[in-house]
């Protein structure tokens, strides 16, 4: 590595953004599920990956950066799912009640098994997939970004609150049958408390949670709470300054009880102001703070950070998200740099 790869043309720490063209960015139009083939109108189009996507592309190229590829994941298979779920988790992808109950769409349990698993179970996989493939690339090129990902409601015996299962522990569990992580940092900023995660992974030596939530809305869960080692439960209506005071701390607690081998970052840009399930008030000049806050500190010790872009409803979603994450990775990486 060269001393402009590592500090890059102002001084500042960079990560390398191109190795062979690609980008380690995740991502596949599979991610979307088609609610349009079942006949059914669902709010999520208008925060669906592809907007992400189209959205984190234009946003780079107005900085003058578009040669580079992404990566497109395989499907998390039931075999990786099972590694760390109960056999039921499994089950209920072959259950049109059981699919209904996760996504909240009663219309489902009368619909064929095979059509929701085509059209919607699928495209859960592929993200889950999108964050198998994201633990590797950033442990490997010292970042990655999973254009969706986050999934952090699923327990170990079953899935929720739009969740089959747990992407990160399923990721987790994977990258720990070939390499041995001795402290993975999951910092869950998605408006809603990642119950899920906290009660599959935290009571794990070789995990730590960080998780700054509105307390006001669901899943209001206080056992898996209690599992998190730094946890900011937060009243609706918070904004900026009371929102990145919690977020500084709890990072500066988290790396100060040690370097961790692994971040994973889950980004839901749920906490914007305006977002009908987050029910914070961030601005988006705040959200980018706090993701500034997130890359500065695993850049600054080193640490490898995979951002998965998880939750967010409003009708601009989509595209905060994906201008989000290019924001990111021109600040940190070496992207601009190569522009001659
Ligand atoms: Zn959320």
């Amino acid at each position: 590595m060269t001393e402009r790869e590592r500090h890059g043309a102002g001084g500042v720490q960079r990560l390398q953004f191109l190795r062979d063209g690609v980008a380690p960015v995740t991502y596949s139009p599979r991610y979307t599920p088609n609610f349009a083939a079942l006949g059914i109108k669902h709010p999520s189009q208008v925060r669906a990956p592809t907007r992400i996507h189209a959205a984190f592309i234009a946003a780079m190229r107005a900085a003058g950066v578009s040669d580079f590829a992404t990566l497109e994941p395989e499907p998390l298979r039931d075999d990786e799912i099972a590694l760390v779920h109960a056999p039921g988790v499994i089950d209920d992808l072959a259950s049109a009640d059981a699919i209904a109950r996760v996504l909240s769409i009663p219309a489902f349990r009368a619909m064929s098994v095979a059509a929701l698993q085509q059209h919607i179970v699928s495209a859960q996989r592929s993200c889950g997939g999108g964050t198998r493939l994201g633990v590797r690339l950033a442990l490997e090129r010292g970042w990655a970004i999973n254009l969706k990902g986050g999934l952090h409601h699923a327990k170990h015996e079953k899935g929720e609150g739009f969740c089959f299962f747990s992407d990160v522990a399923i990721a987790h569990g994977l990258i720990n049958r070939s390499q041995r992580l001795r402290d993975t940092l999951i910092i869950d900023l998605d408006a809603h408390q990642g119950n899920g995660a906290a009660l599959m992974l935290g009571d794990r030596a070789d995990v730590r949670l960080m998780d700054v939530f509105n307390r006001d809305i669901y899943p209001r869960d206080e056992t898996a709470a209690r599992r998190v080692k730094y946890c900011y439960p937060l009243s609706a209506g918070t904004g900026d300054d009371e929102y990145l005071r919690c977020v500084t701390h709890g990072l500066l607690r988290a790396f100060a009880a040690g370097r961790p081998d692994l971040v994973i970052y889950i980004a839901g840009t749920d906490i914007v102001a305006g977002d009908p399930l987050g029910k914070l008030a961030v601005s988006v000049g705040g959200l980018y703070e706090r993701d500034r806050l997130v890359w500065g500190a695993c850049v600054t010790n080193g640490v490898p950070i995979l951002m998965c872009l998880a939750g967010g409803y409003s009708p601009r979603a989509g595209e905060i998200a994906g201008q989000a994450a290019a924001a990111c990775v021109l600040r940190h990486t070496d992207a601009h740099d190569d522009r001659k």
